[in-house]
């Protein structure tokens, strides 16, 4: 009776009833929230840790939806990749950010680069080289501007094709970094055979620093591998001094987080630059 029980308490668990309603929502929603605009970027700067000083931005979507409000990313990025959303929203990203870095340009801040997240399923579409080297045209950037994070999932399941599409990247001057470096997978091995310029050390092994032993070793590992393969490591969600001292301890230079600032509208961003300068 007691099984029964439950099985019936889960047939009817009104906390996975309303899941399957927000999943619905957020999938219809989504259909129409490019052609209606409610996308917009925000950037967090990346600074270096010694001085404070913007190094680069990374590019971050949000959405204000009419009928579900503000959403974060995390909230519907991965509906947006199970109903292919994640294509037109990409290259939508893509071109925004080209199109904010020009305008940033033209108003005389030399910032290097922008960067953009691009998602696994984005990855695999056969025309992403081309819809980066249109959105880089357009603006009249060069591909040294732009900065692309893939996750290790792309590295992983190394489609056919991910060697080509990364040299195709590589060709038109982007700069390819690995997000979240650590916290899937172990890619070690593709480390050595994809062109790579850098890693971005996952969020979750910072959280422990200084204090947690096993959190420390593996921001040390990550720092020397990266240092002996001539990878670039940026730290990301640094949110203490301590933090902070630690990285530049491990020669880690560049690092974003709530410690400088969070993800800022356009217009913050450049009073950010304004007020710190360029390094
Ligand atoms: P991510 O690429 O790892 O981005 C960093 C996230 O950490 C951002 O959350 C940022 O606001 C947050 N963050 C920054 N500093 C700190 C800190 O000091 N402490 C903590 N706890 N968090 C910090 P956000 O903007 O909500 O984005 C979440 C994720 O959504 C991103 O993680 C990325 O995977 C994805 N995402 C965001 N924008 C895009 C996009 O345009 N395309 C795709 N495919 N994914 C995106
Ligand atoms: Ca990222
Ligand atoms: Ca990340």
């Amino acid at each position: 009776a007691k099984r029964r029980g439950r099985n019936t308490w889960q047939l009817f668990n009104p906390d996975l009833a309303r899941q399957q309603h927000d999943r619905v929502q957020i999938e219809a929603q989504l259909r129409r929230a490019l052609d209606n605009q409610e996308f917009r970027l925000v950037y967090q700067p990346l600074v270096a840790l010694s001085d404070g000083k913007v190094r680069t931005a990374e590019a971050l979507i949000r959405w204000r939806s009419p009928a579900l409000g503000e959403m974060r990313p995390d909230h519907f990025i991965s509906h947006a990749e199970t109903t292919g959303d994640i294509v037109r929203i990409g290259a939508w990203v893509i071109e925004a950010a080209c199109r904010q870095m020009a305008a940033w340009r033209a108003e005389g801040f030399a910032l290097e680069r922008v960067a953009v997240n691009i998602s696994y399923r984005q990855f695999l579409t056969e025309d992403l080289p081309q819809i980066i080297a249109d959105a880089l045209a357009e603006h009249g950037l060069p591909g040294s501007a732009l900065e692309l994070e893939f996750t290790e999932r792309v590295l992983i399941e190394d489609a056919p094709d991910t060697l080509h599409t990364f040299e195709a990247l590589r060709a038109l001057g982007v700069v390819l970094t690995i997000d979240d470096f650590g916290e899937g997978y172990s890619a070690l091995n593709y480390l050595r055979r994809l062109p790579i310029h850098g890693l971005k050390l996952a969020q979750s092994f910072l959280q422990g620093v200084p204090g947690n032993a096993s959190d420390v070793a593996i921001c040390q590992a990550v720092a020397g591998i990266a240092r002996s393969l001539g990878l670039d490591v940026v730290a990301e969600g640094v949110e203490s001094p301590a933090q902070r001292d630690f990285l530049l301890g491990l020669g880690i230079r560049t690092g974003q987080g709530f410690l400088f600032s969070p993800a800022l509208e356009p217009d913050n961003f450049a009073a950010f630059l304004r007020q710190t300068g360029l390094h």
